[in-house]
């Protein structure tokens, strides 16, 4: 095992994976020898872990992670691309139908019920597949067409697919370099947080600020978060990027002067909250980091709570008991949580950007607003609006008895030294 291998399996990691698919797939045109790669989906894994704990989970995870070694012949290649997903390679195979019976053959080895500790259980998993040349022959194409026909197995309920017969590698674009950058960017120091305020919307106070990451690139120029969040969620270098982030926003916020205390918010990725880890993060940020002025508030976007309710009130009722504020991020863009709206865990709302940027031209907007605000202050939550833009929407603001105000109108996201100094002018601006 090298130390490029996935701890828990013992096969090559992700980063290993796909430097092995990059290369071989250059092989493949080159040779002219078709290779298919397999991404392999269990099922129902949070489903699993939270029923029989992460430790039954982790043993299922070797279980098969060594049925799909069984699986593999010499020349094949088996990674662990996610936390419940795997990568298989076949390499030199004759077409497509060669990679379907490898399919056969991982969905018959996973009828086998799984024996562990805590009992047995039947695993499911739903395959992606896409061979090169026919789907793709650039590796991070061939890595998409076969994991958009994982999605599209999955929502239409068969146990896999192939991607339609078009070869097309449009796209490929920076997606696949970022990623392989990102890997080791938080070890060189290469993220920044920076601070946009959150003021009081009646006086315009500062009550706080949000941590905004950047990512200054030597090569790219600055590199916006909304392009390498996504693909570090999608990796899984989101949680260590959220550690870094968590911890060094409490240590700034640490060195904050100010008359009234402030408020300093981490955004926290979907993936993320519905772990039962996060608390334990937070709690070890806050002993190391924690000062008696400062509260902590994670922002988490209404979508992550979606997808498991239950683990994700149970994770953030624990992270409300450390003292720590909960607050709802884009709020009015997911599939809204409406039903089960009061018993969400949680202290604030942000409206989405795009209902307040909309207020002043669009009634719509307007309305919904203003229907936020409402619903917000009849479950006790304090409202914030972020994006405010323009004097005009900060007055519909606070004539609809918004709490906070957050837009380039007050201040940008700022490095720390002038975070620290705008405070100050600010406190003597107020007054
Ligand atoms: P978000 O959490 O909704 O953050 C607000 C975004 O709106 C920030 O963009 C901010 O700079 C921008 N913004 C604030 N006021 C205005 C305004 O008046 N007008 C306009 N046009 N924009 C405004 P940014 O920094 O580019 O971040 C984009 C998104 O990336 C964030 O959206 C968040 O989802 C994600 N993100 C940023 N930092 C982190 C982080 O540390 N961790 C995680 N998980 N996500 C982050
Ligand atoms: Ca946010
Ligand atoms: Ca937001």
């Amino acid at each position: 095992m090298s130390t490029l291998d996935d701890d828990l399996t013992g096969l090559q990691s992700r980063r290993n994976f796909l430097a092995t698919l990059r290369q071989q797939v250059n092989f493949s045109n080159e040779l002219q020898a078709p290779l298919a790669l397999l991404v392999v989906d269990i099922d129902g894994f949070a489903k699993l872990n939270a029923a029989h704990g992460y430790e039954f989970g982790d043993q299922a995870l070797k279980y098969v992670a060594q049925h799909l070694r069984s699986i593999a012949r010499a020349q094949d290649y088996v990674g662990r691309l996610g936390d419940n997903r795997f990568g298989l390679l076949l390499t030199r195979i004759m077409n497509q139908g060669h990679a379907e019976l490898a399919v056969q053959q991982v969905l018959r080895h996973l009828e086998v019920p799984f024996q562990g500790s805590k009992g047995t259980v039947r695993l499911n998993a739903t395959i992606g597949i896409a061979v090169c040349p026919q789907h793709a022959s650039h590796p991070e194409f061939l890595l998409r067409q076969a994991e958009k026909s994982l999605e599209l197995a999955r929502e239409t309920g068969v146990r896999w697919l192939t991607p339609p017969d078009t070869q097309q590698d449009e796209g490929f674009s920076e997606f696949w370099d970022l990623e392989i950058e990102l890997d080791g960017a938080i070890q060189r120091g290469e993220f920044l947080l920076n601070y946009q305020p959150k003021l009081q919307a009646r006086d315009l106070r500062p009550v706080g600020a949000e941590a905004l990451m950047s990512w200054p690139h030597r090569a790219r120029g600055n590199v916006p978060p909304d392009l390498f969040i996504p693909i570090a969620e999608n990796t899984g270098q989101i949680r260590p990027m959220t550690m870094w982030a968590l911890n060094t926003a409490l240590r700034h916020a640490s060195t904050w002067r100010h008359s009234s205390p402030l408020s300093v918010a981490v955004n926290i990725p979907a993936d993320m909250v519905a772990r039962d880890d996060l608390p334990d993060m937070v709690e070890n940020a806050l002993r190391l980091w924690g000062t008696p002025g400062v509260e902590l508030v994670l922002e988490i976007t209404e979508r992550s709570l979606v997808s498991d309710p239950k683990q994700s009130f149970r994770t953030l009722a624990r992270i409300r008991e450390l003292g720590v504020k909960v607050s709802i991020d884009d709020f009015g863009t997911g599939y809204s949580c409406l039903a089960y709206f009061r018993d969400i865990p949680a202290d604030e709302l942000k409206i989405d950007q795009s209902f307040v940027q909309g207020m002043a031209t669009d009634t719509a907007s307007a309305d919904i607003a203003t229907l936020i605000i409402q619903l917000a202050h009849r479950f006790g939550l304090t409202v914030v609006a972020e994006g405010v833009e323009d004097e005009r929407t900060l007055a519909l603001l606070r004539e609809r008895e918004c709490d906070v105000v957050q837009g380039h109108l007050f201040a940008k996201a700022m490095r720390l030294d002038a975070f620290s100094q705008w405070l100050q002018q600010g406190a003597a601006r107020v007054g």
